[in-house]
């Protein structure tokens, strides 16, 4: 292992340029000292006693086309998650509404679609401006998308799109076939060009290495631009996808995940999102000083469970955290979709993976 102080200390700028050597240095450094150096970066730019809280509504569940191996949502494998067509405008804001009344500030729409069809596009874009209209910031994570659907969903009035990479480049033909990295790499290009904030993590505990995962933070942090929210999941492990019964990440390496991202992505929101429901609560609170400083409130992510609304409010008074309130900038208490039932109301969509996805 290399002597602490010899790995090299962080630039207090953004980096687009981190090699695979350096990030498993952060990765490989006693944890005590990893997190010392991820909650002295998580000052830097954020209180660390505040936690953004999101929610996730589904508006399109189930059936989807792709063969992403930890996702219940597709329809290749049998997992007992029923399809559902797009929920219709009126429904949406309805839970938007009921959204805004608990406190949320932004509302992210989920369906689980390879891409939407372009004859999709107006629909979408006509809860987005009615979402917007009522003074919420507007999410989306829709699946692939062109370029000109992006700009389309801009012009209605989409602030932020959920679109994860899910592991490093190397990994990745492990886990989907039905797509490309470069797949994903081309919508989050055409996210940015059009002009809205990205959301981008992935999911660990897929059977990976920690080279792997080291990969996907080299992936995210070497993006053109830092993803505003960096969602890190844990695989929830659901019966019927080919990763059920993948061996359990220890839980000392997740906690390094989001130490290292934290140190990589330093003004991005890191969040825990699913397998939450599977750390007690002394990981989470690891996880807090870490600098994770986002979750999935009081919901359900999709097929996978997440704690309740109660049992977080308790973690927060007892850790002395309190929800980020809101500022127009990454500051925004956050009511992403991905559900349809309630905390604001909604259902869990899930991929479990939190991508909010489509993955
Ligand atoms: S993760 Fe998303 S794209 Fe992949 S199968 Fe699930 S819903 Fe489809």
């Amino acid at each position: 292992m290399e002597a602490v102080s010899e790995v090299r200390a962080v630039p207090a700028g953004l980096r687009h340029d981190w090699s695979r050597e350096e990030i498993l240095a952060l990765f490989a450094l006693p944890l005590t000292e990893l997190l010392h150096r991820a909650g002295t970066v998580h000052r830097q730019h954020f209180d660390p006693a505040e936690v953004q809280v999101s929610t996730l509504l589904s508006v399109k569940t189930g059936g989807c086309p792709e063969d992403c191996a930890y996702c219940p949502q597709a329809q290749r494998y049998h997992t007992g998650v029923d399809a559902t067509k797009l929920m219709e405008t009126d429904a949406v804001l309805a839970k938007a509404r009921q959204a805004k009344a608990a406190g949320a500030t932004r509302f992210c729409m989920g369906a689980a679609w390879r891409s939407p069809k372009d004859r999709d596009i107006p629909k979408v874009a006509e809860m987005i401006r009615e979402v917007k209209a009522l003074g919420l910031e507007t999410c989306a994570t829709l699946g692939m998308l062109s370029g000109t659907q992006a700009k389309a969903l801009r012009e209605a009035g989409l602030d932020y799109y959920n679109h994860n990479l899910d592991t490093a480049p190397e990994f990745y033909g492990e886990i989907i076939q039905t797509r490309e990295y470069q797949d994903r790499l081309d919508t989050l290009s055409h996210v940015r060009d059009a002009g809205m904030k990205t959301c981008c993590g992935g999911i660990v505990g897929m059977g990976e290495t920690r080279e792997q995962r080291a990969g996907l933070l080299q992936a995210l942090a070497n993006l053109p631009a830092h993803p505003d929210s960096v969602p890190i999941n844990k695989l929830v492990q659901v019966e019927g996808t080919p990763l059920a019964g993948t061996a359990a990440l220890d839980p000392f390496e997740f906690v390094r995940m989001i130490a290292v991202a934290r140190i990589m992505m330093p003004r991005s929101m890191v969040r825990l999102s699913a397998g939450r429901e599977s750390m007690s609560d002394e990981l989470q609170a690891l996880c807090f000083a870490a600098g994770a400083n986002s979750i999935f409130y009081g919901e359900k992510l999709l097929t996978t469970g997440n704690p309740d609304t109660e049992r977080d409010l308790a973690l927060f008074d007892r850790l002395g955290l309190r929800a980020m309130q809101v500022t127009e900038t990454a500051n925004t208490v956050h009511a992403d979709i991905v559900d349809a039932e309630p905390a604001f109301g909604a259902a869990s969509m899930g991929c479990g993976t939190g991508c909010g996805c489509a993955a």
